[in-house]
């Protein structure tokens, strides 16, 4: 008998039921995106989170600090600096939402440009989204990432996540794609064939940007040679910032995609 088929008898099934039930999802113990409390800042004129943030994801306007996750990649160098405790560590990951501007506080200054982009998304998809079967089929680019969100891609296929159980799969063709899931901050080099690929594709269809590199150009987007991320770029259906999200955070966002699920972070708030 084959090792793997002894090894399979004897532990039997290694597939999680989670997200249909009840069960284990991977994520005891992962450290999430920071936590935000701008009132502890009132009446200390600082600026050391911002000083510090690598990605340039804090904006501190009056006083107080504005935390934008599509920039977020996660190093915890605010909840270290903060001397009011304004940031903190937690265990927020499942941050897949269909609107950019749900990445951003109120007060945020980028807030109105981000829900001008978000309104004309959402009317587009609410009215393809009937096209919708039940299943899904991705075609993934990789413009320019370090492959860590492709390891986590690659973990969406192995016996405990088993992505294909809930009806969603990759091709390898633009043409039988429903949905094009970019990795990477968009190099200028990758921009052409990411636009063919989108164009290969038929309608209706829709984009996620996964990583904070997709999402806001993480450290490395900007610059002549790369742009930020898919901002300006395509029209984005869902964003996932994470360096980068974890399997369990991929499948509530394909979910939140596919109207089963609904968003955990609203008005840059992660549900508790
Ligand atoms: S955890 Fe996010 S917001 Fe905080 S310093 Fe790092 S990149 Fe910036």
């Amino acid at each position: 008998m084959p090792l793997w088929t002894w090894f399979g008898l004897r532990e039997g099934l290694g597939t999680t039921p989670w997200p249909q039930r009840p069960g284990p999802d991977g994520q005891d113990g992962v450290l999430g995106l920071p936590r935000v409390d701008a009132s502890r800042c009132a009446g200390a004129p600082c600026t050391d989170c911002a000083a510090a943030c690598p990605a340039g994801a804090i904006t501190v306007e009056h006083d107080s600090p504005s935390l934008d996750y599509a920039r977020c990649v996660g190093c915890q160098l605010c909840t270290e600096v903060c001397p009011q405790g304004a940031f903190s560590v937690s265990r927020d990951w499942a941050f897949g939402v269909r609107g950019r501007a749900d990445l951003l506080r109120a007060g945020h200054p980028q807030l109105a440009a981000a829900r001008d982009g978000d309104e004309a998304g959402a009317a587009a998809l609410a009215v393809e989204f009937n096209a919708f079967g039940h299943s899904l089929h991705i075609r993934h680019v990789d413009t320019g990432s370090c492959n860590g969100c492709e390891s986590e891609l690659q973990a969406l296929l192995n016996p405990f996540y088993n992505l294909h159980r809930l009806g969603i799969f990759f091709t390898p063709s633009p043409r039988f794609a429903d949905l094009l899931l970019v990795t990477g901050p968009v190099t200028e080099a990758m921009r052409e064939p990411l636009l063919r690929t989108w164009e290969a594709m038929p309608q209706p269809r829709w984009v996620m940007a996964l990583g904070t590199c997709a999402t806001g150009g993480g450290t490395s987007g900007g610059g002549y040679a790369c742009h930020r991320g898919l901002e300006g770029v395509l029209p984005v259906d869902l964003w996932l910032p994470g360096c980068p999200p974890n399997p369990a955070a991929i499948i509530e966002a394909l979910l939140v995609l596919l109207r089963r699920r609904e968003p955990r972070v609203r008005g840059g708030e992660h549900a508790r």
